[in-house]
């Protein structure tokens, strides 16, 4: 049975795990190519207009999938963290790929960090039935993903404590907005031209995070929000940084709520700060030139 992975959402927060996965060929795992024009068109055309575009970029990667694999892999995740949760799109994305795209089999385990263990598990065993005996060794195979995806986020964690090469600038944001550079223009990339060194969230260790969220006058129960605002906070605090790049998607209600409380802080501070919405009319140009004024306003502020 051939397996689709959308290189899209959630893709880029599990990467680690689901390349091990694809290259242990335990079960046969098709991870769609990068974003591209052709897969954005699909996405819009399968999605209403309100729907965020890293949704609407998901629809398209299933498109394109379709035709290679057997059943594509979509887990409704509800909760990754006890009493907090991720944003609803993700609970109902299994039933936007069924209204979608019609009868393709899903491989669709919830994921709710507040069932027990034994429940969690019991539900990835139901969800990878139709893989018949493989099941089991794709299971075994789980184990060794997880492993490395601890690896990935361990040598992640070392940077920030090493000294910069030239200036260095946290993009903050989803992880789906940061890492796909069809959506960025490749904002990461531009940086390293420019001389900067970006780091982006899963740069921060946990406890850095948290040291960075408790400036918050109320716990955030989004998972990926807390994550960007700790970060963004402790780059305040810290000043491991010389400036933040917040990456957001136009149409998303967390991104929106998070933007404003991490600008409000900002207004008070003296790391410079810029905000970039994303949406399917963005421009690489007007993007590049924007990224290019706010390197020339850090190292011109070194200069003064
Ligand atoms: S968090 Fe925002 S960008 Fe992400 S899926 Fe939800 S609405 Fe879309």
């Amino acid at each position: 049975m051939r397996i689709g992975v959308p290189r899209a959402l959630l893709y880029y927060n599990f990467r680690p795990s689901l390349e091990y996965l694809a290259q242990e060929k335990t079960a046969e795992i098709i991870i769609s190519s990068a974003t591209n024009n052709k897969k954005l068109e699909q996405g819009l055309a399968l999605c209403d207009d309100e729907v965020c575009l890293p949704v609407k970029v998901f629809m398209g990667h299933v498109q394109s999938l379709l035709a290679d694999v057997d059943a594509l892999f979509v887990p409704r995740v509800i909760s990754l963290e006890k009493k907090r949760y991720i944003c609803p799109k993700f609970l109902g994305l299994p039933d936007m790929v069924r209204a979608g795209v019609g009868k393709i089999p899903l491989i669709a385990p919830a994921i709710n960090a507040a069932w027990s263990r034994h429940r969690q598990l019991r539900e990835v065993e139901r969800s990878l039935k139709p893989l018949g005996k493989k099941r089991t060794k794709l299971w075994e195979a789980l184990q060794g993903a997880a492993a490395a995806e601890k690896q990935q986020r361990r040598q992640l964690a070392a940077s920030l404590d090493r000294p910069p090469r030239g200036k260095r600038v946290a993009v903050l944001g989803h992880a789906y907005n940061v890492f796909d550079e069809y959506l960025n223009f490749g904002i990461l990339k531009k940086l390293s031209q420019l001389g900067v060194e970006p780091v982006t969230v899963d740069t921060f260790t946990p406890g850095q995070i948290d040291q960075g969220a408790v400036g918050l006058s109320k716990d955030l129960f989004w998972s990926y929000g807390r994550e960007v605002v700790g970060a963004a906070f402790y780059c305040l605090h810290s000043r491991a940084v010389d400036g933040v790049i917040l990456v957001a998607s136009f149409g998303c209600g967390p991104d929106s709520l998070i933007t404003e409380i991490i600008s409000r802080r900002f207004a008070e501070s003296s790391i410079p700060l810029m905000s970039i919405i994303l949406d399917e009319h963005s421009s690489g140009v007007g993007l590049a030139t924007r990224v290019e004024a706010f390197v020339d306003m850090l190292n011109w502020r070194d200069r003064t």
